[in-house]
Parts: C-alpha cells; structure tokens; sequence
C-alpha cells in the first residue's frame, strides 16, 4: 500500500484537480463532498437528467466546486473540462434496472459512447481515470463469490437486462484498451448495490422504495419471492474506497469490487425496514411480469471477493445493514425526497 495521499504527491503535494461526472447524482455527490473537505478541487459535469442539484446544495454553499450542466455526450464540453483535470471520477451513467428496461436506448448510447468520450478525453490530456461500473457485469450469478476475473454469465441480448451489463463491459474494455495500448491511467469500480441518503427510488432501487413505502403505510412491494439475495453497501464506505484507489499507486490499471461480504434476502430487508421504521405496513409480493418491463430476468444473489481491494488499498466495509437503513429512514424522514412519488406503488 502506498501513502494516503500518493495522488497530491504526484501532482505536487497540492490541491488535486478532480471532476465528477454525474457528480450531482448520488455516489457523485457524495465522492464530491468527500473531496472538498480534504482539501481538493473539483469540477461537476451533469446534466442533472437523474441527479440533482439538491445533491450538491452543501457542496456548491462552499464556493470551492465548479457545476457544469452538460452532457457526457457533448465531446467539446468534455474536452474544455478535461483539460485541467488530474483526476477523473466517471461516473455518468443511465442507471436503475427501472429506467434502463424502459429507456435501453439511452442507456446503452448514454453507457457506451458517453464513456469514450470521457475515457479517451482524460487520457489525450494526461490525467488518470477511474471508471464506474458495475456489479451487473457479472451477469447471473450461480451463487459463487464473484472475484473480478470471474466468468460473466449473461442472458440472450434480446433480454434488455444485459444490454446494460454489455455497455458496462463496453466501458472496462475500453479502459483496459487504453491502458495497454496508450499507457493510459485507468482504475475500474464495480459498484455492489450502494445505498444511502440522497438516493432515490424512482429508477427501483430497492432500498430507499422500500424505507419510503414504510415511512407513508403503504405496503411493501417485494418482487418475485423475496428470497433473491444482495450485498448492500453504505455509499460513506464506498466513497472512501474510491479515495483510497486514487490515492493508491498500485491501484492503477486494476479492476475491484466494491461492495459487502453480508448478504441479505430481499424479504428479509423488508421484515427489517418495517422493524426498523417502526411501520405497520404490510408486506406484498409482486409478480416479476408485474413489477417489471419486458426483458426482466432476475439475479438471485450477487456476493463480492472483496479480496483484492482489502490487499491493495486496505479497504473493508464497515457499516452494518442496519445503520444503513437508518441512514435511510433519517434522510426520506427529514427531507423533501420523502415525499413518495405517486407511482411508488405502480408497478412498471
Ligand atoms: N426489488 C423489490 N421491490 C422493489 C424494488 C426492487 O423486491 O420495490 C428487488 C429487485 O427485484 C431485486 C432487488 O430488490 O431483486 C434489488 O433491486 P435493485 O433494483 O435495488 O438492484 P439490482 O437488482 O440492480 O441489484
């Protein structure tokens, strides 16, 4: 492991030149936070097409972040933001299993070209790139721990699903292509179902629709027969594994999963938000042709080799699933955001 702040070392010692694509989005805005208070600069590119700018508010009161509303598909916007940029964070991307069943198109282009005009922008300017990806990249899981080279599994591309693990994929090659052929700066997250506050649920994360339907009396709307399991993760974990990756030398030109070793049924998280919340909503099970668009296929678990970050940067989660639903609860209670969209309760 190399010292905490190898990256400033390598810039000078200074203040380090981030931007944050989709920064004002919910792991974006919490990575830019993070960055302002140790010190650094950044830049935020959106095009607040699913982040907000709510996200950003404590971030933009200190003056010391730089907001560029604009799309990751506009190169020249891109270019003029690259230029000073020691390090970028690219996370920009159409994300929710929702949205991309209902929109693949945009996804997919948002996905795939968006991520070659970032990638291949940062590197003509000399600066390191980390790309965010996903734990959808593995596909089906047959319920082995998922290291990041095992096989990935996927379904028929007629299946809308996997066309977003295909765009995902398309991202990581693309960032290995021009680590090896350009000796380009590159870093790969594979992001395992992050959740906390300032994330929403109206792309279907389960997570916060889950806290919300509590919080109101509604019923809880587990799809399939809730025995699928997922790894959840405090996004204040995640965003400190992404620091230490850029801090970390060795990091550089890998691939880590980012998630956590317990797993958890999706029934069960819905027993535990009810317990938690306080709630006396009920708990419905809901069909997968119900609750989904076409081109569904469920992932029964998805459980990360967390391994390697462990070694290289010394990383592990630490905050359990119940402080995480907690931070949850506290966020929909004492913000706007609790408000519960009137299709929380459609399915799609
Ligand atoms: N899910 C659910 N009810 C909801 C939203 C999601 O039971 O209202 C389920 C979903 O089918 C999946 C799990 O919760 O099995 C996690 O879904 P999410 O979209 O949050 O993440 P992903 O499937 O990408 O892991």
């Amino acid at each position: 492991m190399g010292t905490d702040r190898s990256v400033s070392e390598d810039y000078g010692g200074g203040a380090v030149r981030y931007l944050v694509t989709g920064g004002a989005g919910f792991i974006g805005s919490h990575l830019t936070d993070a960055l302002l208070a140790r010190g650094d600069e950044v830049v935020v590119l959106d095009d607040l097409s699913t982040g907000r700018l709510e996200n950003l508010k404590e971030a933009l009161a200190t003056g010391s972040v730089e907001f560029v509303e604009g799309s990751i598909l506009d190169a020249e916007l891109v270019d003029s933001c690259t230029a000073a940029t020691d390090v970028c964070l690219h996370l920009a991307a159409a994300v929710g299993v929702q949205l991309i069943l209902e929109q693949p198109l945009d996804s997919l282009l948002r996905n795939v070209r968006g991520s070659d005009v970032v990638i291949s922008s940062v590197v003509k300017h000399g600066g390191k790139v980390l790309v965010a990806s996903s734990s959808e990249i593995y596909g089906k899981s047959s319920g082995a721990l998922l290291g990041e080279d095992s096989d990935r599994i996927l379904g028929p591309t007629s299946t809308s699903r996997w066309a977003y693990s295909m765009a995902k994929a398309f991202s990581e090659v693309l960032a290995n292509a021009y680590a090896s052929e350009c000796q380009a700066e590159t870093i790969t997250v594979r992001f395992f179902n992050t959740v906390g506050p300032r994330q929403t649920g109206a792309y279907g994360m389960v997570m916060p629709r889950f806290v919300q339907q509590a919080l109101v009396g509604a019923p809880l709307t587990v799809y399939g027969d809730g025995s699928q399991t997922r790894c959840f993760t405090h996004v204040r974990d995640v965003t400190e594994a992404v620091l230490r990756l850029c801090d970390e030398a060795a990091a550089t030109g890998k691939t880590f999963n980012i998630g956590s070793p317990h797993q958890i049924s999706i029934a069960d998280l819905a027993r535990r938000v009810i317990e938690r919340t306080g709630s006396d909503s009920e708990i419905v099970m809901v069909p997968y042709d119900e609750a989904y668009a076409d081109g569904f296929e469920e992932i029964g678990c998805r459980h990360p080799d967390l391994s390697l970050i462990a070694r290289i940067a010394g990383w592990s989660p630490r905050v359990t699933i119940d402080e995480m639903i907690d931070d949850v609860i506290a966020y929909n209670s004492a913000t706007a955001a609790a408000a519960v969209p009137a299709d929380l309760n459609e399915v799609a």
